[in-house]
C-alpha cells in the first residue's frame, strides 16, 4: 500500500486543529447524549450541524464528492452507521432500536483547519459480543495512540492495532484506512489498521494523523448499498469504529479531538 509523505504541522497550527478538534468533541459529545431508542440519525445530524455552525465551524462531511461522478455528494454533517455498517451510512429516517450500535463520525474545519473523530455508541442494552466488539476496538484505538510517537513510524500504529484486534478474534476491515488531515481532510501518508512495526515513513514531530481502526466481529469483506455511500460488512456482522485526530509532539501522542 502507498504511504506516502508527511507534512509536519508547525507547534501554532497543531493549536489550531486543537481548536477545530474541540468544536468536533463537542458536537459528539452532544449527540451522544441523545442517543436513544426511538431517535433518528437525521435528528442526530441536524443536532450536530447546528451545534457546529454555532461554533464558527463548517461540517466538513457535507457534500464531499463521492467517487463515482453517479453518486450524489455527501449529504450530512455526520456519518450514522448502525450494526454491520461500517461507516458513511447516511443519516435520515433511520430509527435507532434498543440493541443497536451506532458509529457516529463526524468532520469539522474551523479556521481552515480540519478535524476528523468517531465513536461506536450502545443503543440502550446490547448483547456481550457486540459490547465486547467495542472494548476492542476502543482499545485498539488506543494503543494505536500509544504507538504514534516521535521516532517510530507508520506501521507501528498499525501493527498496535492488528495485533490486539486478532489477539481478541476479530477482523480488522483493510478496505479503509486512517489519514493524515491538515488543511485538508485526507492528506499524505495513509494509516493502516495493520502493518509491520518499523514500516512506513517515520512519525516526526508535528504529524497529524486521523487514526481510525475499524473491527467486524465476521467476515472482513465490504459491500455497498445502492445510495452509493453506506459501506457495509458481507456477512451481515456488527462493525465498529472509532477515530480520533492526533498530533505527534515531543511530549508524546497529542490527542486534538477531545474536549478537555
Ligand atoms: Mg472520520
Ligand atoms: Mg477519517
Amino acid at each position: 500500500m502507498m504511504s506516502g509523505s508527511i507534512k509536519p504541522k508547525t507547534p501554532e497550527q497543531v493549536e489550531a486543529m486543537a481548536a477545530s478538534g474541540r468544536v468536533l468533541a463537542g458536537a459528539l459529545d452532544e449527540i451522544e447524549a441523545e442517543v436513544c431508542p426511538g431517535v433518528t440519525t437525521g435528528e442526530l445530524d441536524a443536532i450536530a450541524e447546528s451545534f457546529i455552525r454555532d461554533h464558527s465551524g463548517i461540517p466538513s462531511f457535507l457534500g464531499v464528492p463521492a467517487a463515482d461522478p453517479g453518486v450524489e455528494p455527501f449529504p450530512g454533517a455526520i456519518c450514522a452507521s448502525i450494526n454491520d455498517a461500517i461507516v458513511h451510512g447516511i443519516p435520515g429516517s433511520a430509527v435507532l432500536r434498543e440493541g443497536d450500535i451506532i458509529s457516529l463520525d463526524c468532520g469539522v474545519i474551523l479556521d481552515g483547519w480540519h478535524s476528523d473523530s468517531a465513536r461506536t455508541l450502545a443503543v440502550g442494552e446490547i448483547d456481550p459480543d457486540a459490547s465486547r466488539l467495542l472494548d476492542v476496538t476502543r482499545a485498539a484505538l488506543a494503543e494505536a495512540i500509544r504507538a504514534s510517537v516521535a521516532g517510530g513510524h507508520i506501521g507501528d500504529i498499525g501493527a498496535a492495532v492488528q495485533k490486539l484486534v486478532e489477539e481478541a478474534g476479530l477482523t480488522i476491515v483493510r478496505r479503509f484506512v486512517g489519514h493524515g488531515i491538515g488543511r485538508t481532510m485526507h492528506e499524505s501518508p495513509q494509516v493502516p489498521n495493520f502493518g509491520r512495526p518499523g514500516g512506513g515513513p517515520e512519525l516526526v514531530p508535528g504529524t497529524t494523523l486521523a487514526i481510525e481502526p475499524m473491527v467486524n466481529i465476521g467476515s472482513a469483506g465490504v459491500v455497498f448499498d445502492t445510495d452509493g455511500w453506506t459501506a457495509r460488512t458481507d456477512d451481515g456482522s456488527l462493525s465498529a469504529h472509532f477515530e480520533h485526530t492526533v498530533a505527534i509532539t515531543h511530549a508524546g501522542p497529542r490527542v486534538l479531538t477531545e474536549a478537555v
